[in-house]
């Protein structure tokens, strides 16, 4: 018994809402990803807004099967705190033997899932603009670039050459922290991977439309580029 589990009485939920493909056959799997830290509201109303767009408007993502993980730390956000109720981070403990529950059950969802592209929404306080991080495949900052471009006719883009003590060109960081919520080691080829940061002390509807254009941007492109190599 250690005393990062739940009580028997304090099971945690975290639910999970798929959009389905309305074309048989192949489609693209991604997995967006909000409220790991549980103090950042933005993304779970962002998540919100996308399922509501994906259950009206099926004909625009006929190609895609979007799998939503609204709340993805949901004792952080009824404390309102970026750590759980353990009082852990849960963006550091992901593929390091973590016994978290919310680790265990996200991880395998990833495993068993291995998203084609995985998107995790996230709010930065000490950010005056949008910003993200990309890995895994080459062209994650293809479209990440588009993605900011789409968010700043909501908020700014943070131009500032370090963010985050990382390096960063025009709001694009290609470092990261271990342990954040990304896939499997072993999947190969890498999906695309994207963490988009929205300014925590912007207003919270303009952080939403930031966040909901980039999530649509970044869909949009990663079809036209699929289409392009389909081509080649
Ligand atoms: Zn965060």
């Amino acid at each position: 018994m250690t005393e990062s589990l739940p009580k028997p009485d304090q099971s945690i939920f975290i639910s999970k809402m798929v959009s389905q493909t309305l074309r048989s056959g192949q489609a693209y799997k991604f997995g967006i990803f909000a409220g790991i830290h549980g103090d950042e509201e933005a993304g779970i109303l962002a998540v919100h807004e996308l399922i509501r767009w994906a259950t009206e408007n099926p004909q625009e993502l006929r190609d895609y099967e979007l799998h939503f993980y609204p709340i993805c730390n949901p004792t952080g956000r009824q404390l309102s705190t970026r750590h759980n109720h353990s009082g852990l981070d849960l963006n550091r403990e992901f593929w390091v033997g973590s016994a978290q529950p919310e680790i265990l059950f996200l991880e395998t969802e990833l495993r068993r899932e291995r998203y084609a592209g995985i998107i995790a929404l996230h709010s930065d306080d000490e950010s005056d603009g949008c910003y993200g991080f990309v890995s895994g495949a080459l062209l994650s900052e293809h479209l990440l670039e588009p993605a900011l471009q789409a968010a700043s006719v909501h908020l700014p883009r943070n131009e500032a050459p370090v963010i985050d003590s990382f390096p960063a060109a025009r709001g694009i960081i290609k470092e990261g922290y271990l342990g954040i919520l990304s896939a499997p080691p072993e999947q190969s080829p890498r999906p695309l991977e994207i963490v988009f940061e929205t300014p925590a002390l912007a207003p919270m509807d303009q952080q939403v439309r930031a966040t909901v254009a980039a999530v649509k941007s970044i869909l949009a492109e990663y079809r036209q580029l699929q289409a392009y190599a389909a081509d080649l």
